[in-house]
C-alpha cells in the first residue's frame, strides 16, 4: 500500500503541513497590509507552537491549529499585527505556564495586553438562560474590555470553536452553543458583524436544537430546487429591470433565507414552513443612496410590495450601524420574497461592522466617508471622549461601552448591574432588602473588604449577614443607589419612630398619672382621636412621637383629651418621692433649689452644666445620690430624657435669694494684645462682680484664650456678665464652661 505523503518542502524541519498554512496567512496578512511586521508574526508562530507542543484539541489534531485558524480569520477580517498575534497567542496564558508579562517581554505590551484581556473574559463563568441576565453578563464583557480587539480575537476564538463544536461531548456541546447564543453571537451583532453573528447562530442552532434543526433543514431542501429556479427567475428579471432603467448594479445575489432565521420567524408568529413562504431573499448592491432608492421603485413597479415590510434602514440606521432598504414583494410563482437594497459601503460594514475600520487605516483619510464612518463607530462604541482626528481615534481604539455602569457576580453567578462607585452594600440591598439591612461585612473575589469598597467589574461578591443586625447611619456616607439609600433611611427613621413612640408615651403616661389619670383610657378616648386627626397625624400613636420631639406637651395633649377641664394636680408619686428620701443625706443639699412637692430630697446642681439661679432647670433622681439638677439646655438631658420615669420636676427656691453666689467660669477668644486681660477685668469688675480667677493663654495666630472665674448671683446677673465683656473691642466669643 502506498503511503500519501505531504509535498512539503518545509516537513524535514519537522513541521506539520500548519506550516504551509502559516505561510498562507502570512500571504494573505501582506496583501492587505505590506508593511506588516510578518517577522513578528512569525515569531509568535513559532512561541506558540512551541508552547502548545504536545497539546491536542478534542478532534485529535495538534492544538497549533486552532490558533492558526483564529489568526487566520482575524486575517480575513484584515486586521493589524497586532490582533492576528494575538490570535496566534492567544489560549498560551491560559493552556500553557506562559505568563502575561512574557508575552509582554517577547511580543511587546500590546498584544500582551490583548492576550491577557482574552483570557481573562474566557475565564468569567456564565450560566444562565434569563435573558436579562444574558444582557448583564454581555455588558460586563464588553465593559471589562479596553481594547476592541480583544472582543474580536474572541469572537473569531468562538467562531472556530462552533467550527469543531461536533468533536465535543454532547453536554459541553450544548453549553457552548447555547453561551454562544446567549452572549457571543449578540455581542457580534452589536458590533454590526452580522457574517460572525450569523455562522455564530447556525452552528449553535444546529447544537441546542438538533431536531429542530434537522426538521427544518429536511423541510428547506425539500423545496430547494424549485427555491433555486424561482432566484434564477428572479434575478434575471431585476437585472434587466435595473439595467432598462439605468441603475449601475454592483451585486445581486439570491439565496435561501439562514435556519436559524426561518426558525425564530417560525417560533415568533407561531406558523408552519408551509406557510412561511419569504425564505427567499435577494440583495441589491449598488452605487449610491440616489440608487437604492430608484432600485426600490424599480422593484415596486414590477411587483406589488407587502404592505408594511418596507423598511428605511438608510434614513433610520439600526442601533448597531446597519442600514439597507428592505422590502418584501409578491412574485408571480405567489408568495412573497424580500428585497435588501443597499450601497457597497454599506453592505461592507453590515457584513463586517466594526472590524471593517482597519481598512479605513490605509490611505483615504480625510475621505468624508471617513468622517462618517468615524461618527457611526463612535456612536456604535458609545464612545464619549472627544477625539477629533480620526486617525488618531481609531489608533487608539479604547473602549468604555458602559462608563456608568459596573458588573458584579453573585455567588451563584448571577450578574448584577450597578452604578459606578457603588459598595457591597449597594450589592446586598439589591440582592434582597433583608441581605442589605442584616449586612455586616463583604468578601470580594473571596477577601473580606471593608463595606466602603468601591467594586469592580467581573468582582464576585458575598454578603456575609448576621440576623438582627441593622444598618448603619455611616453607611449614607458611602452608598451610590438610591434603593440602598432609601432603605437605610427607611430602617433608621423607623428605629427612630419606635424610641420617639416609646419616650412619648412615657412622659405622656406620667403626665396623666400626675392628674389621677388613667394614660390607657385617655389615649383611646375618642377626643384624642378627633384631636389627631385634626391635628394631621395618621395615629394617636403619632401624636406621642411629637410629645417626644417636644412639638407638643403632655398637657396639651391630656387637656384635648379631657375637654371639661383637668383634674386637680396630684402631688408627685409617693413611689418616687419615697425613693429619693431614702437616700437622704441631711446636710448635703443644696439649698438653692426644692423638688416640688417636697421639702427634705437631697439635691444638687449637676457638676456638667453647672445651673444657677433663674436658669430653666431640670431635676434627675440618680441612683443613690439624690436629685441630680441640669439646666435645661445641658446635652446630658437628651439623654436623661430617655428614662423619663426618673425625672423630677425641680424649681428654684424663691425665699433663699441671697445665699451665697455660684462660682462660674467663663472661657473667651481674644485678639492677642497689650492691655487685654486688665481692660476685661476692669469691665467685669465695673458690674459689681468677684473675679475669683483669670488666667490668659496665648495661641499662635495672634490671639488668646482667657479663663475667669466669676461669682455669680442669678442668671441676669451672668448675662450682664457676659455682654460687657463681649463689648469689649478684640474679643471673638464669650463661653460659659464647666465649673472648674
Ligand atoms: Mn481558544
Amino acid at each position: 500500500m502506498k503511503t500519501a505523503r505531504y509535498p512539503n518542502r518545509y516537513s524535514r524541519y519537522g513541521h506539520g503541513p500548519q506550516m504551509i498554512r502559516f505561510e498562507t496567512l502570512l500571504e494573505k496578512v501582506r496583501s492587505y497590509s505590506p508593511e506588516a511586521d510578518l517577522e513578528l508574526l512569525r515569531r509568535a508562530y513559532v512561541f506558540s507552537a512551541l508552547e502548545h507542543k504536545g497539546q491536542t484539541r478534542h478532534s485529535g489534531e495538534p492544538y497549533l491549529v486552532h490558533p492558526l485558524e483564529v489568526a487566520d480569520t482575524l486575517a480575513e477580517m484584515k486586521l493589524d499585527v497586532v490582533a492576528v498575534a494575538a490570535g496566534l497567542l492567544h489560549d498560551v496564558v491560559e493552556d500553557t505556564l506562559t505568563t502575561p508579562e512574557r508575552i509582554a517581554e517577547l511580543f511587546g505590551s500590546e498584544i500582551a495586553h490583548v492576550v491577557e484581556g482574552v483570557t481573562k473574559i474566557g475565564a468569567i463563568p456564565f450560566s444562565s438562560t434569563e435573558e436579562r441576565q444574558a444582557e448583564n453578563f454581555r455588558k460586563m464583557l464588553l465593559a471589562m474590555v479596553d481594547d476592541i480587539r480583544v472582543i474580536l480575537v474572541k469572537l473569531a476564538d468562538r467562531l472556530h470553536n462552533m467550527r469543531t463544536l461536533h468533536h465535543l461531548p454532547e453536554e459541553r456541546r450544548i453549553k457552548i452553543a447555547q453561551e454562544t447564543l446567549d452572549i457571543y453571537a449578540p455581542i457580534a451583532n452589536r458590533l454590526g458583524m452580522s457574517k460572525v453573528k450569523n455562522e455564530l447562530e447556525e452552528l449553535a442552532f444546529r447544537c441546542t436544537d438538533p431536531q429542530a434543526y434537522e426538521s427544518l433543514r429536511a423541510k428547506v431542501e425539500g423545496r430547494r430546487k424549485f427555491a433555486e429556479n424561482v432566484i434564477e427567475d428572479l434575478t434575471r428579471r431585476i437585472r434587466s429591470k435595473l439595467d432598462e432603467a439605468q441603475i449601475p448594479l454592483i451585486t445581486l445575489d439570491g439565496r435561501i433565507k439562514r435556519l436559524y432565521s426561518i426558525y425564530l420567524k417560525l417560533r415568533r408568529q407561531n406558523i408552519d414552513l408551509e406557510r412561511v413562504y419569504d425564505f427567499v431573499a435577494l440583495r441589491v448592491t449598488t452605487k449610491s443612496v440616489k440608487d437604492c432608492y430608484a432600485a426600490l421603485g424599480i422593484i415596486h413597479q414590477t411587483w406589488s410590495p407587502v404592505p408594511g415590510r418596507i423598511k428605511d434602514f438608510i434614513a433610520m440606521p439600526r442601533p448597531n450601524g446597519y442600514q439597507s432598504l428592505h422590502t418584501s414583494v409578491i412574485s408571480e410563482h405567489g408568495f412573497p420574497f424580500e428585497v435588501q437594497i443597499r450601497t457597497e459601503e454599506m453592505h461592507r460594514r453590515a457584513e463586517e461592522g466594526i472590524a471593517a475600520h482597519w481598512k479605513y487605516k490605509e490611505g483615504r483619510v480625510g475621505d468624508n466617508r471617513d468622517e462618517r464612518y468615524f461618527q457611526w463607530m463612535r456612536q456604535l462604541l458609545e464612545v464619549h471622549q472627544e477625539v477629533r482626528d480620526p486617525q488618531e481615534f481609531l489608533r487608539n481604539l479604547k473602549i468604555d461601552l458602559y462608563p456608568e455602569e459596573v458588573y458584579i457576580f453573585t455567588p451563584k453567578g448571577e450578574v448584577k448591574s450597578l452604578p459606578r462607585g457603588a459598595t457591597p452594600v449597594d450589592f446586598a440591598y439589591s440582592v434582597h432588602t433583608d441581605v442589605g439591612n442584616q449586612c455586616v461585612g463583604a468578601r470580594v473575589n473571596g477577601k473580606m473588604v471593608p463595606l466602603r469598597t468601591p467594586l469592580q467589574n467581573g468582582d464576585i461578591v458575598a454578603i456575609i449577614t448576621q440576623p438582627g443586625h441593622r444598618p448603619s447611619r455611616d453607611w449614607l456616607t458611602f452608598v451610590t443607589t438610591s434603593r440602598a439609600r432609601s432603605k437605610i433611611r427607611h430602617v433608621l427613621q423607623g428605629e427612630e419612630r419606635a424610641r420617639s413612640f416609646e419616650l412619648g408615651r412615657r412622659l405622656f403616661d406620667r403626665e396623666a398619672r400626675r392628674f389621677g389619670l388613667n394614660p390607657k383610657t385617655v389615649l383611646e378616648s375618642a377626643e384624642l382621636a378627633a384631636f389627631a386627626s385634626e391635628y394631621g397625624a395618621p395615629k394617636v400613636d403619632d401624636l406621642l412621637a411629637h410629645v417626644a420631639y417636644g412639638k407638643l406637651s403632655a398637657r396639651v395633649l391630656l387637656q384635648k383629651a379631657v375637654p371639661g377641664g383637668l383634674p386637680k394636680e396630684k402631688p408627685p408619686d409617693s413611689a418616687v418621692l419615697s425613693a429619693v428620701k431614702r437616700v437622704l443625706r441631711p446636710g448635703l443639699t443644696d439649698d438653692h433649689i426644692k423638688v416640688r412637692g417636697t421639702d427634705d430630697v437631697m439635691v444638687f446642681r449637676a457638676k456638667c452644666c453647672n445651673p444657677i439661679r433663674g436658669e430653666r432647670i431640670i431635676g434627675y433622681i440618680t441612683r443613690g445620690k439624690g436629685v441630680s439638677v441640669h439646666s435645661a439646655g445641658c446635652s446630658n438631658v437628651l439623654n436623661l430624657m430617655f428614662d423619663p420615669d426618673r425625672r423630677i420636676d425641680v424649681e428654684w427656691d424663691s425665699t433663699r435669694a441671697d445665699l451665697a453666689p455660684y462660682v462660674v467660669r467663663l472661657t473667651m477668644q481674644v485678639e492677642d494684645r497689650k492691655g487685654m486681660l486688665a481692660e476685661i477685668s476692669a469691665k467685669v469688675s465695673g458690674i459689681n462682680t468677684n473675679i475669683t480667677n483669670m488666667e490668659a493663654k496665648t495661641g499662635d495666630d495672634r490671639r488668646a484664650r482667657i479663663d475667669m472665674t466669676v461669682e455669680i448671683q442669678d442668671m441676669k446677673h451672668l448675662e450682664k456678665v457676659i455682654k460687657s465683656i463681649k463689648r469689649v473691642e478684640g474679643v471673638f466669643g464669650v463661653e460659659r464652661t464647666a465649673r472648674g
